[in-house]
């Protein structure tokens, strides 16, 4: 995985105006976030301008070692003592530049996978069915962005025999960049989804744009079922390869049949039947399945030999996830990789996580083509040294071997057994522990062991979607508008500090809660981001002192109360003035600033860090009026604290709504509640955002029921014609409304919604699933992003907020990156 180039070759190849302090730089890794540098003397750092300035990290990558920049803005230039920089018009566009030299340098065979579900398992499940022929280099994980895309292909070198690599676009006009990047010689279709759910306007226009990417290729291999839109004619390839569930094609799939968690498939290749048997039985699965056998198909495999392949597949988890652990540790599971991309991905959110002071990673032995043991060991050392990771334990032969080169605390294991056996007098206690390991060492076994046993409904986090949504907020903001994230009710009941976390190493400006008590909480997690308490009860300014949260002052009491509680010799506390311009719930009235005023511009103890009011209906047509008028009330009231005050302070008003729908309320900072999580009433179906949670639960038990039998408390639940009921474990004690009894809620088993029948318990509750072929530990949907929050709400009459926020604290919460 090594790529040499003198920074002198880059400099010419980009047209850069270079400015070189030690010319003799060689490149190895390229780098976009300051926080991910491994080797620093190889590492050329792209100072990317999206929507956070890449050139501010610049101190901060050449504090850590850094030498080599590519920029765009000339004011860095001068300041670095021997600090090569290459001045370019864009700095991404360069960085798509060397990509695609590198690219250009070889002429290995490289297969290219779009779609809108899928790409990453397919990608992975390629992997593990050429490995064994060919040396593949690969996307990590799925890096598959305008910056993952460049990241990737950077990697291949000489003994690569193959590339598979995905890509991801959100918008029109992407994939042009990525296609040239990439030059597949093979194209792989996985499927396309909803157009809105990926920020396109029409299913048409989505599959254009995700086909530019095959313009060039030798083979396409699709299914007609996706392409409905277009003439077979109009689609990419000298060669067209396509498989079919329902009509004529090159793999025409008669049937599929489960057996015992596995799919038998028989298909017409060649006018001959052929088969397979897949070891997944989920749609999904089966589809991407059908997709790898076509594509062994393609590359020349016997039938044969492709069904002996296919059978050992393995489940792939690109999950990283985050769980509660034994006594108050928390653990990152990712014990289905290692390699050193996906390393410092995962020692990445091991970092970003602060709740825990140690850190401590758990390794299998490693693989890693192309580099030998010692020169890897040592590149794993530096960067868990980089990383600040307290101890490492390592197991395997082969770490083992190498464990001089690793200078925190250790311990090594040959084989999982003995750390398992060893496992108590290990003492894990008040940490963060990263579990990560190649497949064959089953690390799976001892995530279990350091995971508090998980009670059976699950609300599932996922963080990239929230990253999403909040870079998509970001991408609405003019220059310079700050973000606050509202994290207040569990971050509307996602989590606590393991969000915080999130967001405050993705850097926004400001975290809210609503009482002291939860920014207590968040600051004892070690999040140092500032913090706007709303409701700072008198009785909590000792603690809001002590953890240095902002309290929100909404009245001439409280403010007088919390002047009169801090020490005289205090300067300048930070406060946030509440406004009332139509709310009438928190907030300053206009009759009372000038009251207001002369006891804050007195009073040096505090310093108004922002003045902030509230829109009520900014989603609402109908109330645009209201709103443009709450908006110049508010600006009218501000003139007032502008000339008052000698020093700068924070604008305020927009909520999520608000921020696409009054960009001139935008001011210098938007408060993003709802919108993180996926839900905004002022984009049509949430176009452009993801969903973050989703809640499962599973089925205890199944019953037959007669047409005379009812069901439930009361008797009030029945089957008129008889049939099936599973009890599921969720009740209104776990934040499921009892409204939802009666048929009114319902949830997905295996893709089909049932509805509830007769009332919700508090614990539990009945499904009617006659019909259906389900089992005692099916896993049962009560949202996700198929059947969404804003559906529930609409089953029960009240709005998204509702739903969420009362998914009651003992449903435990995992968080995961795919
Ligand atoms: C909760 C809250 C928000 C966030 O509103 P969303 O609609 O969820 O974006 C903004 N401002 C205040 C004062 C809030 O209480």
């Amino acid at each position: 995985m090594e790529n040499n180039h003198n920074i002198q070759y880059l400099s010419t190849l980009l047209h850069a105006e270079a400015h070189l302090g030690e010319s003799s730089s060689i490149i190895d890794n390229l780098v976009i976030d300051s926080r991910s540098v491994i080797d620093p003397e190889c590492t050329l750092f792209f100072a990317i301008v999206a929507q956070r300035d890449g050139h501010e990290f610049i101190p901060d990558a050449y504090k850590r070692g850094v030498r080599n920049f590519v920029i765009s803005n000339r004011y860095y230039l001068a300041q670095y003592e021997g600090a090569n920089f290459l001045v370019v018009n864009d700095v991404l566009q360069a960085l798509q530049q060397l990509a695609r030299d590198n690219r250009e340098s070889y002429t290995l065979p490289v297969i290219a996978i779009t779609g809108s579900n899928g790409k990453t398992i397919v990608k992975e499940w390629l992997y593990q069915l050429l490995a064994p022929d060919y040396n593949v280099v690969r996307s990590p994980r799925s890096f598959n962005s305008q910056i993952g895309v460049p990241l990737s292909l950077w990697q291949i070198s000489e003994e690569h025999t193959l590339g598979i690599f995905e890509a991801g676009v959100s918008k029109n006009e992407e994939m042009q960049v990525l296609a040239d990047i990439i030059q597949p010689t093979i194209g792989i279709l996985t499927n396309i989804g909803e157009a809105h759910a990926e920020g396109f306007s029409s299913r048409k226009e989505k599959l254009l744009e995700k086909l530019k990417l095959f313009q060039q290729v030798e083979t396409f291999i699709y299914s007609p079922e996706h392409t409905p839109e277009l003439r077979e004619k109009e689609l990419p390839g000298q060669v067209k390869f396509s498989w079919s569930m329902k009509q004529e094609a090159d793999l025409r799939v008669l049937f599929v049949e489960p057996i015992d968690n596995r799919s038998y498939i028989r298909a017409l290749y060649q006018g001959k039947e052929i088969q397979c048997l897949i070891p997944f039985t989920d749609k999904a699965s089966v589809e991407n399945g059908i997709i790898c056998w076509a594509t062994l198909l393609v590359l020349g495999y016997s039938a044969e030999e492709a069904d002996l392949r296919l059978e050992k597949l393995n489940r792939i988890s690109m999950r990283l996830e985050l769980k509660n652990g034994i006594n108050h540790c928390s653990v990152i599971d990712d014990s289905y990789s290692a390699d050193i991309s996906s390393l410092a991905i995962a020692l990445d959110f091991l970092n970003s996580q602060n709740q825990h002071a140690r850190k401590t990673v758990i390794l299998s032995d490693f693989y890693e083509t192309g580099k030998n043991d010692l020169a890897l060991y040592e590149e794993i050392a530096s960067l868990l040294r980089q990383k600040q990771v307290n101890k490492l334990i390592g197991i395997g032969p082969h770490i083992t071997e190498f464990a001089s080169s690793f200078d925190m605390e250790t311990d090594f294991y040959d084989h999982t057994q003995a750390f398992i056996d060893d496992f108590p007098a290990q003492h894990f206690n008040n940490e963060t522990i990263l579990v990560k390991g190649a497949r064959r060492f089953e690390f799976e076994r001892i995530s279990k062991l350091l995971t508090q046993k998980i009670h059976d409904t699950v609300m599932e986090i996922n963080l990239n979607a929230l990253l999403s949504n909040l870079r998509f907020y970001k991408s609405k903001l003019k220059p310079g508008v700050k973000v606050m994230a509202m994290v207040k009710a569990f971050s509307y009941g996602s989590g606590s500090f393991e969000i915080a976390n999130v967001l405050q190493y993705h850097k926004v400006d400001y975290l809210t809660v609503a009482y002291a008590d939860e920014g207590i909480a968040l600051r004892k997690a070690g999040i140092t981001l500032p913090i706007m308490v709303m409701s700072p009860e008198p009785s909590a300014f000792d603690a809001i002192m002590k953890y240095k949260l902002e309290p929100e002052l909404y009245n001439l009491d409280i403010l007088k109360g919390f002047l009169n509680f801090l020490p005289d010799g205090e300067r300048s506390y930070p406060v946030h003035l509440k406004i009332d311009t139509g709310m009438h719930r928190l907030g300053f009235d206009e009759t009372e600033i000038d009251e207001l005023l002369t006891y804050i511009t007195d009073d040096t103890k505090v310093k108004v860090m922002s003045v902030f009011s509230h829109l009520v209906a900014s989603d609402d047509p109908e109330q645009d009026e209201y709103s443009q008028y709450q908006l110049s009330r508010y600006l009218a009231i501000v003139d007032k604290f502008t000339a008052a005050l000698d020093y700068p302070f924070i604008r305020h008003i927009a909520n999520t709504a608000a921020v696409t729908r009054f960009p001139e309320a935008q001011l210098d900072m938007v408060r993003i509640g709802i919108g993180l999580y996926g839900f905004d009433a002022a984009l049509k179906n949430n176009r452009g955002l993801h969903t973050v949670t989703t809640l499962k639960t599973t089925i205890t038990q199944i019953k037959q029921v007669k047409s005379t039998e009812t069901i439930g408390y009361g008797r009030r639940g029945s089957l008129p014609e008889g049939g099936t009921i599973a009890t599921v474990k969720i009740g209104y004690a776990d934040g499921y409304r009892r409204d939802f009894g009666h048929g009114v809620g319902k949830m997905l088993i295996h893709g089909e919604l049932v509805p509830t029948v007769g009332s919700i318990c508090m614990d539990m509750c009945m499904l009617d699933v006659t019909g259906l072929n389900v089992s005692v530990g099916d896993e049962v949907i009560v949202f996700n992003e198929q059947l969404t929050i804003a559906e529930l709400a609409k089953q029960i009459k009240t709005i998204p907020y509702e739903i969420l926020t009362n998914i009651s604290q003992r449903v435990k919460r995992i968080y995961y990156y795919e």
